[in-house]
């Protein structure tokens, strides 16, 4: 009985290619379910195409997996009962299967040249109807000797099944065909692996992208032609661009999955990310830790339509398990992401300047921009003043008196944090300025930087002596 079998989800990557978010998305859902019902997750190379082979591929896919902690229980390199799990290694059990179907009377070798097979197309597309192969099906086909391609005879038919994601499908007749089995080079299609390989392999979930429905109701006639029951389905939706319905773009996230992690962002918000792209769990909860998706997770509620992928809201969650960390684990993590400059610097003072970045910090990447100022002077920036919405107002008089002024404040500072932030407000109030204007001004003259943490912090962390002279230096290039 179906509800008795114990739950196997598999990952069936092709090695064509870096695994980009979509693909990992799959996977991890193929986990999630396997790792819900105490069941197993497995691994399998199609690469039945191998002129689509891409070198370095296999070892990146499993790479990727262990990055991102979704290990499997069965693969290619770690063996199995099922094994081996890559197709290239498998073509007897497809001949066997195929040989089945031979003898059953469905299947038959293709005797036609591809330009006939083309002139066939052409004819239908003359006559403005769909092409079928089924329709020119030889009536006294040679016997298949594994040179020319072997084909399903089909028993067109329609449909109806059930997706756990997108629901009660159905189809009529007219979509089924003769398609091929195996190939004139001896390898199986992906179409007739895969049925052979689930089935083999006892996969009881099949979770896969949309670029496969359209063939299920040619699989079904297959899955029935084999006497084989077919697996749960579910179809994911595909991931779109943040902004609507455009193709995703590499800085929507079809980029490699381990260039996210090599800019620093962490494996858990990745997945927490990850598994957010389609699926909620009905709540208005958006940080799920990988024990709660697990115990969360359900096809069913997997949305229908594209997946939106928001490369904010990843820098966001990002942020999030950022501020999570103790200051000392993120340190520990951030050690490959500090610029040059900080190589001089002991571990106790990089410490306080990621203590106060860490608060705004996204992606490690972002640290020497963060940072640099820290360990470097940079040099004056005039623009930082003649663009800021409220500097740019001042006149040139005005601002070299706010420096001095500020000047003579921290001169008198023992540069703590409570003094320095005592004398800043009552030089703002003597001043009779905004925060957004004395402030802005003293923090671009100490740093040369947009955007700095909490002025009275940030000033502790450089010192009296190098505020100082920096301050300086500013009022000097304003001569
Ligand atoms: N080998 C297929 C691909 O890489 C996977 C299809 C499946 O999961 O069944 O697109």
């Amino acid at each position: 009985m179906s509800l008795m079998k114990p739950v196997r989800t598999r990952f069936a990557p092709s090695p064509t290619g870096f695994l980009h978010v979509g693909g990992i998305r799959t996977a991890l859902f193929a986990w999630l379910v396997a790792k819900q019902a105490g069941g197993k997750f497995v691994l399998r190379f199609e690469d039945t195409d191998q002129s689509r082979e891409v070198e370095g591929a296999r070892q990146h896919l499993i790479d990727s997996l262990h990055e991102l902690g979704l290990d499997y229980d069965e693969g290619p390199d770690i063996g199995g009962p099922f094994a081996p799990y890559t197709q290239s290694e498998r073509l007897d059990i497809y001949k066997q299967w195929a040989q089945k179907l031979v003898a059953s009377g469905r299947a038959y070798a293709d005797p036609y040249s591809q330009a006939e097979v083309q002139a066939f197309r052409e004819e239908a597309q003359a006559a403005k109807k769909p092409f079928l192969y089924r329709n020119h099906r030889p009536e006294n086909p040679p016997e298949w000797d594994g040179s020319q391609p072997l084909r399903f005879k089909s028993e067109p038919k329609a449909y109806q099944w059930h997706d756990k994601v997108m629901g009660d499908l159905s189809t009529g007749s007219e979509v089924i065909d003769d398609f091929i089995l195996i190939k004139s080079d001896g390898f199986p299609t992906y179409n007739f692996a895969h049925i052979v390989d689930d089935h083999e392999m006892e996969i009881t979930h099949v979770i896969r992208g949309q670029e496969f429905i359209a063939s299920v109701p040619n699989y079904l006639n297959l899955y029935e032609a084999l006497e084989i029951e077919p697996p749960i389905m579910a179809t994911m939706p595909h991931i779109l661009g943040a902004d609507g319905n455009k193709k995703l773009s590499k800085r929507d996230g079809a980029k490699d999955v381990l260039d996210y992690t090599r800019e620093g962002f962490l494996v858990d918000a990745l997945v927490n990310f990850i598994a957010s792209l389609g699926w909620n769990d009905g709540t208005e909860q958006e940080i799920f830790s990988r024990d709660e998706l697990i115990a969360k997770f359900s096809l069913d509620r997997v949305g229908r339509s594209g997946a939106h992928f928001d490369e904010r809201r990843l820098n966001w969650m990002n942020g999030h398990y950022i501020r999570e960390l103790s200051l000392d684990d993120l340190y520990a993590k951030v050690e490959a992401y500090w610029p040059p400059e900080s190589n001089e610097y002991d571990d106790s003072y990089k410490k306080q300047v990621l203590g106060l970045v860490q608060e705004r910090l996204k992606f490690f990447a972002e640290l020497p921009d963060l940072t640099k100022f820290f360990f470097v002077d940079l040099p004056v920036n005039p623009e930082l003043i003649s663009s800021h919405k409220q500097l740019k107002k001042l006149t040139q008089d005005e601002i070299k008196n706010l420096l001095e002024q500020a000047n003579e404040t921290l001169e008198a500072s023992d540069f703590s944090v409570e003094d320095l932030t005592e004398r800043l407000n009552k030089l703002l109030e003597a001043s009779g300025q905004k925060p957004a204007v004395l402030f802005s001004l003293i923090r671009i003259a100490t740093t040369q930087a947009p955007a700095s943490p909490s002025l009275a912090d940030t000033l502790a962390v450089l010192g009296k002596e190098r505020s100082l002279q920096r301050l300086e230096s500013h009022l000097a290039s304003l001569q």
